[in-house]
């Protein structure tokens, strides 16, 4: 069988990520066609921005893929991706991380989470602002869920072609997580990861710190 362009570009993008940075294909919108094919070419993390996509994914494709949720998520949608989900990248209110800490008790599970940053100038992105998760830490709300497990943080930069400022807001994000893990999480192994970067900025995120990609198009190719 010929190798085809997915696993090719699957290959490139691999190589161009350094060691310790992990890589979440970002499948929302793929066939399962599309998929498989970066499945055999040894990818296990997908990543879906919809629920209902999701749940459908997650039920017809191999049960060792591991699925991360990293779109915005609605507090009713929870409890259909509780039993299975691997990541939840897009905690963005208080409201949302006691509904998760809820459904996973409810399914015997403890959810690894990260919480959604807010630092783009753009009012369209979800997320806490640093005064927002520090007071999430004073009010001892993480500490009290059980059954979630604060991995890090998750982050967007603002979608434009000032690299200068798309750099600074990466710094930002990684910044707030290290003041998250030295005041919080200091003798936490678990609480290791920065998501940000997507196709467009993710050599400049790794050089800001990231821990995790989330790339979509530049392995499948870009669809409308
Ligand atoms: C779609 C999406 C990505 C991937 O974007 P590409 O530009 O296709 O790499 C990453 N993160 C989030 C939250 C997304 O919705």
């Amino acid at each position: 069988m010929s190798q085809g362009i997915i696993s090719e570009n699957l290959q490139k993008i691999k190589g161009s990520i350094p060691e310790g940075v992990n890589l979440v294909l970002v499948s929302k919108r793929q066939t399962n066609e599309a998929i498989l094919e970066a499945y055999e070419a040894g990818q296990s993390v997908f990543g879906e921005n919809r629920v209902q996509e999701l749940e459908l994914k997650y039920a017809s494709l191999p049960k060792d893929i591991e699925w991360h949720l990293i779109g915005h998520l609605q507090r009713n949608k929870v409890k259909y991706i509780a039993p299975f989900v691997s990541l939840i990248h897009s905690v963005d209110t208080r409201k949302l991380l006691h509904t998760i800490n809820e459904q996973a008790e409810k399914y015997g599970r403890v959810i690894p989470c990260l919480l959604q940053v807010y630092v783009a100038d753009e009012s369209t992105k979800f997320g806490f602002s640093e005064e927002e998760l520090l007071a999430l830490y004073e009010d001892s709300i993480i500490q009290a869920y059980k059954s979630v497990r604060i991995c890090g943080v998750m982050g967007m930069a603002t979608f434009t072609d000032d690299q200068a400022q798309v750099r600074s807001e990466f710094k930002r994000i990684r910044s707030i997580f290290d003041l998250l893990k030295a005041h919080f999480h200091r003798e936490d192994p678990c609480f290791n990861t920065v998501s940000m970067g997507m196709s467009g900025d993710y050599t400049l995120a790794i050089e800001e710190g990231s821990t995790m990609v989330r790339i979509g198009s530049s392995v499948f190719g870009s669809k409308h």
